[in-house]
Parts: structure tokens; sequence; C-alpha cells
């Protein structure tokens, strides 16, 4: 018998509202999250999206915007100059280590903050401000979403006051000359970047038009170019789900990305994007429930990559 997609997708969300987990703790703004929230999102051919729970709950993007801006720093650069800059290793270490390599200083990959902050740095031209290259980055990230996404300047201020580390790690970066740029301004605008507001609706978009080629779904833009989401897929797949990823490519077998609000974000090239958000996490830094919503979608629908068609 055949079950209405929406259903399947509530049903599989009922099936997944453990309560293990603990809200972030490290951007104090995000302890004030509703750690009941549990949301599913899927996006398929055409720009058709079926969604479940609290699909229209809002929360920043965080490191969910990491493959993106990556996407971005390789449509404005190449691949040969970014990687010159950013490694594709993962780095197996949790997501704000000094992880470099160490004869060049280059970070291990663009997934964790090391990479992410030097990505951001790389938008567009070095003569841009702060602000112009973070414009460059919302729109771009807007052009993924499919429409104009917005700032939380309450969860903005509360990472930039708690930026500590990742001023530290800004300033590693540029004492070894990888980029040119103030590492307070780097900071700035990538903070800003991770306090982008997203629901779980606008994840299963994101993630489409990565496994689309670079083409939005419900726009039709072509966003970047089909190389560039293979390359930010690939990376995604060895290094987008924290110090979990191996766990996460056995079980899940989907490139994806997490992030500290609780998001989850999958690509499964030529198929679908989805999107899965729940507040707690696990000792990784992954939202406990969507991980499992995620699982759970990979064994019933056979989305594993590795597995035969
Ligand atoms: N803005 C967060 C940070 O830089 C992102 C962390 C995450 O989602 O992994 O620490």
């Amino acid at each position: 018998m055949q079950v209405p997609v929406d259903d399947y997708l509530a049903e599989v969300l009922a099936a997944c509202r453990q309560d293990a987990g603990e809200l972030n703790s490290s951007i104090p703004e995000l302890a004030r999250a509703d750690p009941d929230q549990l949301a599913v999102a899927v996006c398929v051919g055409g720009g058709r999206v079926y969604a479940a729970g609290d699909a229209g709950a809002r929360f920043s993007i965080q490191s969910l915007s990491k493959p993106f801006v990556y996407a971005l720093a390789l449509r404005d650069h190449g691949v040969g100059f970014v990687e010159s800059k950013v490694d594709v290793e993962p780095s197996g270490d949790p997501f704000n280590e000094i992880s470099v390599e160490e004869e060049s200083g280059r970070p291990r990959n663009p997934m964790i903050n090391i990479g992410a902050l030097t990505v951001h740095a790389l938008v567009g031209e070095e003569r841009l401000d702060a602000a112009q290259r973070f414009e460059r980055v919302r729109a771009g990230l807007s052009a993924f979403a499919g429409r104009r996404l917005e700032v939380d300047e309450a969860v903005f201020t509360s990472e930039l006051d708690h930026a500590h580390r990742n001023l530290a790690l800004a300033h590693l970066v540029r004492s070894r000359e990888i980029f040119t740029l103030d590492p307070h301004e780097v900071v700035e605008g990538y903070s800003r970047q991770c306090s982008l507001v997203v629901d779980t609706r606008d994840l299963a978009v994101m993630g489409m038009t990565l496994a689309s080629a670079g083409r939005n779904p419900l726009t039709g833009e072509q966003v970047v170019s089909e190389q560039i989401c293979r390359q930010v897929l690939s990376v995604m797949t060895t290094c987008g789900m924290y110090n979990a990823a191996g766990d996460w490519m056995t079980d899940v077998g989907i490139p994806a990305k997490s992030g500290v609000s609780g998001g989850v974000l999958g690509a499964l090239p030529g198929q679908a994007g989805i999107g899965a958000f729940s507040p707690r996490l696990d000792a990784h830094g992954n939202s406990t429930r969507a991980v499992a919503v995620c699982e759970r979608l990979s064994a019933d629908l056979g989305l594993h990559l590795m597995s035969p068609p």
C-alpha cells in the first residue's frame, strides 16, 4: 500500500522523537532554542518540497553555510587557487581545532572552522570591504535557497561576543599569509554568515541545488557549475559531519553537512535535497534527532550512495 509522502515523513518524525542530546552552549543565544522542535523536508526534481513537523521553524544556518560559501569561493577563483589555500583532507578533529597542514599552514578542509574562515576571506576580489564581502556571501546563499536570507542580529552579536577561538584561528591563518585581510573583519563576516536564518525547507532546496548540478530547482538559476558541485559534494562526503563523518557515511551514505543549531543538510546527486532539524546535539555536535531521521530515510528509501540501484 502506498502512503502519501507527507504522512510517511510524519511517521519518520514520530519514530525519531527521542530526548537524547544537549543544546549548543558555545553560542549562548542558541541555548534559547526550543529543544523539542523537529522537522524534515525533502526536495525532489521540479522543485517539489515535501515536509513534516516544524518545517517553518527558523534557525541560524551556522556550519551548514560552509559548503555553500566554499562553492562561492570556487566560483570566484577556481578549484586550483582555492585548493592552494585550503586542502580537502578530513581532519578527524573537532570542528574548532587548529587543523592545518604543518608545512604550509593550509587549513585541512573547508568544513571545519579554520578552513571556513579562510574560505569566507576568499569570496570576491581582495579589494572588497567586509560589508561588500558579506553581501556577496548573502547573495550567493540566497541564490542557493531561492529567497533572500536575513541575519539574526541576536545570534550574530552572541556569536561575535564569544568568538575568541575563531579569532585565534583567523590570526593563525593570517600569520601564514594564506589570506591578507584583517582577521577581525574575517571573523565578523563569518559570524554574520553563520547567523543567516533558514528553515528546514530552505535546507532541502539548497541541498537539491547542489544535487542538481548547481541549478536551483525553484528559480531555475544556475548558481554554480556542475564541476563545483562535484567538488563540494565530495568534500561534504568526507568532511561534512564533524569528526563522525566516517560513521555517517557508512550508516547513512549521503553527502551531508551539519551545524550547531541542529540542522543537517543532505544532497543526493540527481535525486534529492534533504533538510532535517532538531536542536539537541550529540557529543560530536550533530543533531541527535536529525541524524536519526536521515538514518531512517536512507534505510527505508535505499538512499545509501554505495548501495546498488
Ligand atoms: N558559528 C559556529 C562557529 O564558528 C559554527 C559552528 C558549527 O555550526 O559547526 O563556531
